[in-house]
Order: structure tokens, then sequence, then C-alpha cells
């Protein structure tokens, strides 16, 4: 073989060794005006759909437009450098490099990357005669260093954004590294934890667990599990824990320690569980009962509630056990109401409990959250002894009013609280008021001021075990008057509880007026309406016990007709009664008004004067001894009498008995002395 046939053998033999190589490889002549193919291997050939027919073509001609400009730019640039350079350059996966369609879900582009290596080829004038461009397809290279770089941005993404602590521990457990949300939990910065061990900052309670799970990573096994720390500022932390082993090639290089801070949730569900602790207090301890209940079972019931219906436990007993029978209909469709969301108005229901006890409840009912479910909170309230008592009041009134609207007392039935619920008929003719104007008024309203607080106390000392208690008072009637009234007042017990007063009242002006009477004549005169010798004897000892006080002095004076016996005897009796009043009604207008006078009985009268003048008892004897000697005009008859007086002046120390002594000491000598004149009584 000739050498140069020898050169062009081995020449070829060089050029199918490239076909070989996956590497496209473009063996280009430089001419001035362009780049042209001289050789082309065969993975070049099959990416650009070249053939040997296109050897001499330019770039221009086999490539599109924009990708010739970007090689033309590159084979410029290597041939201005003298030098190999390497670009990269990427096509979408329809381009004509390649028609193999296969990527990964890293990337979602169809894109291929190509790395392309161009070397200028000069002559010994230094002129660059060939380009050798050899373009290798780098697109799993590049996807792996972009996942890689995607990965490394996650990381970091995660690190610096997870709201979670993240520690990095080295198989000793010291901490390489911190996120910023450790801090942000713990708050502690990086230079309490860096290179210092995981558990230093744990308190010693919790040590040994932390220990176990760390070592459970270690030896690759990822591990869970709560704690409780503090933060810095010595604020609980309630956290979670986890490892995970950090495993490279197989091998175990140490640990992330994360950590996720529950205390939030976890004092919320402390708050929660104290207000649930509290609200269960409250309901087990206030005044109602309580049921709840689910679809008709019951979850839960308060004691009053259990003990209302005489059972120690109901939960998980259906509701429908204790309900009437006749009440089961209403009390579903209130359910259903509830269930639907609407609310219900209270109601009231018969419950039967095992002893077959009928209890009259008041109930109400809401839907409420109950551990988690939304049930229906019944608030029970037994009113059986209410609907008892009414019961048992309403027979009671019926007999009241069928024995009161028939008799001419007053009956009332009165509140605790002294208003008047009934007032009988008879109120209209005793008082001159409807009976029905009384009702819801206080029957303390209409009595006398000056009897209204004797009234009331004696009401305040009723009690349960009380006889009837009587009242007097007046009482306000229509037409303005006071009417004295006397009332028998009964507080009604049921079981120890002040139902109401009953009252019986009956009219006592005419006994009222009687006793004034009576009063009246204990201390008077019938005759002639004169003080009496009782009223004159207290009269006299009231104003002898102040008589010391007074600058007056103070006389007595003896009064007794002459020889009256004879006016009897003469004219009869009956003109004797009239002379002793008209010999009364003489000595009244005779007198000044603040003397007394008084009929000692018969025709013997008492006077009691004051006076300051010394002469005064005389002035008066005579005075009275004239007066009652002007004639007498009595039935047709007209006579004169006289009278005799006996006086006796108060000297200190001296007795009421003594003083009327002395008067009639001297009258006696009056009368002994001839009649008809007046005696002073001298101590002698
Ligand atoms: P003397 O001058 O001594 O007083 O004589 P006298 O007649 O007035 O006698 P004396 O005072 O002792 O008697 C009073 C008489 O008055 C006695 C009695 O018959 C009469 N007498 C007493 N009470 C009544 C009365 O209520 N009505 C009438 N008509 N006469 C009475
Ligand atoms: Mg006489």
């Amino acid at each position: 073989m000739r050498a140069d046939q020898t050169i062009h053998h081995l020449s070829s033999i060089l050029l199918q060794t490239f076909d070989k190589i996956s590497d496209f490889v473009f063996f280009m002549e430089v001419d001035d005006s362009a780049y042209r193919y001289v050789f082309v291997n065969e993975p070049g050939k099959h990416a650009i759909g070249w053939t040997d027919a296109d050897v001499g073509k330019s770039v221009g001609d086999m490539v599109p437009p924009e990708t010739a400009e970007l090689i033309i730019h590159h084979y410029d640039e290597a041939i201005r450098a003298r030098k190999s350079i390497v670009y990269e350059d990427y096509r979408l996966t329809d381009s004509f490099y390649s028609e193999t369609l296969e990527y990964q879900d890293v990337m979602l582009l169809p894109l291929h990357y190509f790395e392309s290596e161009v070397t200028p080829v000069f002559n010994e004038s230094g002129a660059c005669t060939h380009i050798i461009s050899v373009v290798r397809e780098v697109t799993e290279r590049k996807r792996r260093e972009l996942e890689l770089s995607i990965l490394r941005d996650q990381h970091e993404s995660l690190r610096r954004y997870s709201p979670h602590g993240i520690f990095v521990l080295d198989p000793e457990l010291r901490v390489k590294s911190i996120n910023p949300a450790v801090t942000t939990i713990t708050g502690y910065g990086e230079a309490d934890f860096i290179n210092r061990s995981f558990l230093d900052w744990l308190p010693d309670s919790e040590q040994s667990l932390v220990c176990e799970g760390l070592q459970f990573a270690l030896s690759g096994k990822p591990h869970k599990y709560g704690i409780t720390a503090h933060q810095k500022t010595g604020a609980a932390l309630d956290l979670a824990i986890l490892n995970i082993p950090i495993e490279v090639g197989g091998n175990i290089t140490g640990l992330f320690a994360i950590i996720i801070d529950h205390t939030p949730e976890k004092n919320a569900e402390r708050a929660l569980q104290e207000s649930e602790r509290r609200y269960r207090q409250l309901i087990e301890t206030i005044p109602e009962g309580i049921i709840v209940h689910k679809d008709g079972i019951v979850l839960y019931a308060n004691a009053l509630a259990l003990k209302t219906i005489g059972e120690t436990d109901v939960k998980g007993k259906s509701i429908f056990t204790y309900v009437a029978v006749e009440y089961h209909e209403s009390t579903k469709k209130r359910l259903a109401t509830l269930q639907l969301g609407d609310s219900v108005q209270d109601t009231e229901i018969v419950l039967v409990t095992p002893i077959g006890q009928h209890l009259h409840m008041d109930l109400g009912s809401l839907l409420i959250d109950y551990e988690g479910m939304t049930a229906v909170m019944t608030v029970v309230r037994d009113m059986t002894e209410k609907r008892e008592m009414e019961r048992a009041l309403r027979q009671s009134e019926m007999q009241y009013r069928l024995i009161t609207e028939n008799m001419s007392d007053l009956v009332c039935i009165l509140e605790r609280d002294g208003r008047v619920r009934y007032a009988s008929p008879s109120h209209q003719s005793v008082l001159g008021y409807a009976p029905t104007f009384y009702e819801g008024k206080n029957t303390l309203d209409f009595i006398h001021p000056e009897d209204v607080l004797a009234t009331r106390q004696q009401l305040k000392v009723m009690t349960e075990g009380s006889e009837p208690l009587t009242l007097e008072f007046r009482h306000l009637h229509h037409d303005g008057r006071w009417i004295w009234l006397e009332t028998k007042i009964q507080a009604i017990y049921k079981d120890a509880t002040l139902l109401h007063y009953l009252t019986v009242t009956r009219e006592i002006m005419q006994r009222k007026v009687l006793e004034k009477q009576l009063k009246h004549l204990a201390y008077h005169d019938p005759l002639t309406v004169l003080p009496n010798r009782r009223y004159f004897l207290a009269y006299l000892e009231e104003a002898l016990s102040r008589i010391d006080e007074d600058d007056e002095e103070l006389a007595i004076l003896s009064l007794d007709i002459d020889h009256f016996k004879q006016i009897n005897d003469t004219l009869g009796h009956d003109i004797g009664d009239e002379l002793l009043r008209q010999f009364s009604h003489r000595l009244t207008q005779t007198l000044r008004k603040q003397d007394i006078i008084a009929r000692f009985g018969g025709d013997e009268f008492s006077v009691l004067i004051r006076y300051t003048n010394p002469s005064a008892p005389d002035l008066v004897a005579e005075k009275l001894i004239a007066s009652l000697q002007h004639p007498w005009q009595i039935e047709g008859h007209t006579f004169t009498t006289t009278s005799s007086v006996g006086v006796a002046c108060y000297q200190s120390a001296v007795t009421i008995k003594r003083l009327l002594k002395q008067a009639d000491l001297a009258l006696y000598e009056a009368k002994l002395n001839g009649r008809n004149q007046y005696v002073i009584f001298q101590d002698r």
C-alpha cells in the first residue's frame, strides 16, 4: 500500500472509530464565508439528519437559522481565542438533536442539554482551516445537577421556613446546626446550642427519654415522642420530638432532631379541660337538674337530676324510660325540632320514677357540644310540689269562696307580703269599695296611720304554729270615714311553707261606740252628764301631783242643795232630776271653763278651782251661792233654792282624802250655820 493510501486507510479507520463514540463529531472546513461540513460521524448524522451527500454544505444549510447563528458564534469565538472552547446549550426535545423523549419528573420541561467542545485547527501560516466540534448530550448530568440544586433549595427552604425546630446532630449528639425556628420555639440562640450536647438544654427528668430516642434513631429508625421542656424564659414547652437518622452512602452520619411545639394546643387543651372541669363543677352544683342526652340516650345527669328521678345512674338509658307515655310524642317532636337547629320553648311534662311516682317537671332544652358530639342538654325542674300546692290552694280557695260569698264578715286571702289575692263580696257593703278594687293592693295601705305600726308588728310575730291573731284597727271607707274593724288573721302553711294569710274581719264600729259610751259612763254621771266622783278624784290626783310645779293655788268647793228632799217630796222625783240637770248647767255657766265640776251623788257637787288671787275661793263661793238662788223654771213650776258651800284650800302635804274631808267639814259647818252660805275650812 502506498503511503497516501495508507494514510487514507488510516484516516478512514479513524473516522469509523468516531462513528463508534456516542458524541456527535462534526469536522468542518473553514472558508471565508462559511463553515462547511467535511465529516460527520454516525451519531451526528443521526442527530441532524446529515448524509454523505451533504458534504460541502454550510451550517446554515443544515440547522435552523437561530441554531446556526449560535454555532457560528462559538466557532468564531474559538478561532478568535485560538484555542478550544466549551459551551453549553439546550434544545427542546422536538429539536433536531434528538428524537427520543425521555425525561424525568424532576424536569418537567422536555429539554436536552448539550456540551460542545469546539477546537480550531490552524495551518503553518496561522490561518484556521478546520473546526472540530464534539457535541455531547449532558441532559442526564444537567438534570441531576438541577435536582440537586432544587433539593438543596428545598432543604434550605425547609430549614429556614419550617415552623418546627430542626437540629442537626452528629453521632455524638452534639448540635451542628439549628434552624431559625429553634430560636423562636426555645428562646435560645445558636451560641447556646452549637457543639453542645442536644441533651444540655433539656430538663433532667426528660433526658433518659430523649437519649433513648436519639440512640434509637442512630440505629437507623426514626423515632417520635413527646416531652416537656422549658423556654429560656422558663415558660413551659410541650414538644413533640422527631429523631431521624441522616444516612449518607449507607452510613448514619448524624441525626435530625426536629422539635414540634405543641404548647399552644396543649394550653388550649388544658384550658378546655379546666373549663370543662369548671363547667362540670358548675352543673354539678347549680340547683337545677341537668340531663345531657343524644338520640334519646342519656350521656350525663348531674346529682340533682339523679336525686329528682330517684336513680343512682342513668347513663346509657333512654330518656323515654322516665317520660310518661302521654308525653312521648311531644317529647319526640321537641327533640326533632332541636335537631333541626331550632329552639324549643320550655315545657312541662310528667316523669315517672322507678318507684312509680309521677313528677311534674319543667323542662328547658338546648343543643350543646358535649365531648365532641352534638347533644341535647335538658334542664329539669321539679314542679310537683308547686303544682300540688297550687292544686291544694285552688281547692281551699274554692272552699273559702263558698263560705265567704255567703257571709257578711269581710273575708280576704292575703299574699305573704300583704297583697290582697281575694276579697269577699261583703267588702262592698262594709267598706264601700267593690271587692275587686282590693285585689293586688296591699291591705296595710288602707289602715289608719296610727294603727299601721301596731298591726304590722303584730303580724310579724305570726308563725306556723300561731293561733289566729285578733287585730283591731281603723280602715278607710270609700266615703273617707275610718271604720273600726276587728280582724282575725290566720297564717296558712303547707309543709312549713307559708302559703298565704286568711283574714275574717268584722265591723266593730258599734261596739267601739258602745265601748266609748261605757268608758264615758264609768267617769260620768248619767243624769247630769257631768264628770262623776271617780273622774274628779282621778283629776284631783293628777292635779295634786303637779301642784308644786304650778304657781297657782288649788281649792275644792263642796256644794249641796238646801232641802232638796222637799223638792222631791212636793214636786216629784222627775222634777227633782230636772233640777239636778239645770243646777249642773248653771254651775257650768257660772264657773270658768278650766274649773272642774263633778256630781258626787244625790244633790252633792264638787268643784275644783285654781287661782292666784287669795280671795278667789271667797269670790267663787259667793258667786255660786248668788247664781244658784236664781229661780228655776221646771215644767211650769217656778221656784228658788239655796245652796251651801264648804271650801277647802290646798295646803302642801295634804292628801286628797284629807282635802275632801276638809271641804265636807266646811260644808257641814255651813249647813249647821243656817245654810245658804259658804264656809272656808280653817285648820284650828
Ligand atoms: P240639806 O239641806 O241638809 O242638804 O237637806 P236635804 O233635803 O237636801 O237633804 P240631803 O242633802 O241630805 O238629801 C239629799 C236628797 O236628795 C236625798 C234624796 O232623796 C235626794 N236624791 C238623791 N239623789 C237623787 C236623784 O238622783 N234624784 C232626785 N230627784 N233626788 C235625789
Ligand atoms: Mg241637800
